[in-house]
């Protein structure tokens, strides 16, 4: 069927996926590695293979993989150290650069995005002039490649991407969608992994096709809303928004017993970094804000530390260490303290709060905060605090999930 591009899309979702994103970065990064079969593992003596690129992958390299079997397959392997910011740098430059295409985004992972377009075609064209575009920025932003897939629902734009892989692009129309679906098998699709396939299975459903001689309340009894949009899903017509809420905590607080009688002011700021970025990752993941925070400091005598307020809503750990540094400058008089808290007293969903940013003196990290979350996510929690902190302080690289105050005390205090 040929493309109608006069034809308007009532709804209109890209997908972005990047190729081998970090082996892409160090292929990238590093010209002598370009054409080769590249594993990325967490240091060099990660022992799994957290990605390669597609020449490793045409051998049978796999994500998720031994290192050793990698290299049995692939003697030519070369094994390359991840590295976190720079993975991370590069992700928000990329999702800096969709936001010129449209507001509409949604983060999905470090290195892919969906973009609501179905708003800005009468500004940007049809969408397939606007999917083209969008692979061009990603490259002129990132000389990286990607796929990218187009059409009317999140589930078939995601499906279209994977197909497109790697460095492609494919639409498929959201008025083809149910017949270009119709031979796929069900657990082709993002979101319906092999459990919900044997379910399926039992009941006749192998593919897309099949979904639809069973009737949608047998999903929706075994699995609520979620089997109910798979049914949805298997007939093109996803219908989950580019948004998603994660149901909120009443308060986030986190605290941390210290070495007793802790008494060096930069130590006691480290574990107060410590908590505001805990405090405001929590407070991300649930897609929260919140302008009323404590700091509280446990000296022999009982706490010390007070409620502070910010001008407007907040998630950004870092501006909750300012007033974490406030408070000590207010309230500490040198005592020993034993004890550590950070507190986001009335947290709130953060829908459209965010956007205030742009008219208030504070800086909006939201896409660095989103990037973030994610890469710690997947390298461990605080992988990328050093980077952070070494950009915007003169303290020192310490904040790592192997670092301990006082084991390192020396190298900490006398670099
Ligand atoms: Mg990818």
């Amino acid at each position: 069927m040929a493309h109608d591009p006069s034809r308007f899309w009532e709804r209109a979702i890209i997908l972005v996926d990047m190729d081998a994103f970090f082996a892409s970065i160090e292929q990238l990064d590093n010209p002598e590695l370009r054409g080769k079969p590249v594993g990325v593992t967490n240091g060099m003596q990660g022992t799994c293979i957290i990605t390669c690129s597609y020449e490793a992958r045409r051998q049978g390299v796999k994500t998720g993989m031994r290192l050793r079997h990698a290299l049995e397959i692939c003697p030519a392997l070369i094994q390359c150290p991840s590295r976190p910011e720079r993975y991370a740098q590069v992700s928000i430059t990329i999702m800096e650069a969709l936001q010129d295409i449209t507001p509409d985004i949604e983060i999905f992972s470090v290195d892919e995005a969906f973009l609501d377009v179905t708003r800005v075609q009468k500004l940007h064209g049809s969408p397939e002039k606007i999917v083209r575009m969008t692979k061009d920025r990603v490259w002129q932003a990132s000389g990286l490649p990607s796929s990218l897939g187009l059409s009317g629902d999140k589930t078939t734009a995601k499906y279209a991407a994977k197909k497109s892989k790697p460095d492609g692009l494919m639409i498929i129309p959201p008025w083809e969608a149910k017949q270009r679906l119709h031979d796929v098998p069900v657990t082709e699709l993002c979101g319906i992994n092999t459990g919900i396939g044997s379910f399926l299975a039992a009941r006749g459903v192998y593919t897309c096709g099949d979904m639809a001689r069973l009737p949608i309340g047998v999903l929706g009894q075994r699995f609520g809303n979620p089997g109910r949009r798979i049914w949805y899903m298997c007939q093109g017509e996803d219908p989950e928004k580019i948004h998603v809420d994660v149901p909120p905590p009443k308060s986030i607080g986190h605290g941390k017993v210290i070495p007793p009688d802790t008494r060096a002011r930069r130590i006691l700021l480290i574990y107060l970094l410590h908590m505001s970025e805990k405090v405001g990752a929590r407070l991300r993941r649930h897609n929260m804000v919140a302008m009323t925070f404590s700091v509280g400091l446990m000296a022999t005598d009982g706490w010390l530390g007070m409620k502070m307020q910010t001008p407007i809503p907040i998630n950004d750990g870092l501006i909750i260490y300012d007033l974490c540094r406030e408070v000590l400058a207010d309230c500490w008089d040198g005592e020993g303290i034993h004890q550590v808290h950070v507190g986001a007293l009335d947290p709130q969903p953060a829908d459209g709060q965010l956007e205030l940013f742009t008219e208030v003196d504070l800086p909006d990290r939201s896409i660095e905060n989103q990037v973030k979350d994610m890469i710690n996510l997947r390298f461990g929690e605080f992988a990328l605090a050093p980077a952070r902190l070494l950009e915007r302080s003169t303290m020192p690289n310490v904040i790592a999930p192997s670092w301990k105050p006082f084991g390192h005390r020396e190298t900490i205090l006398h670099p």
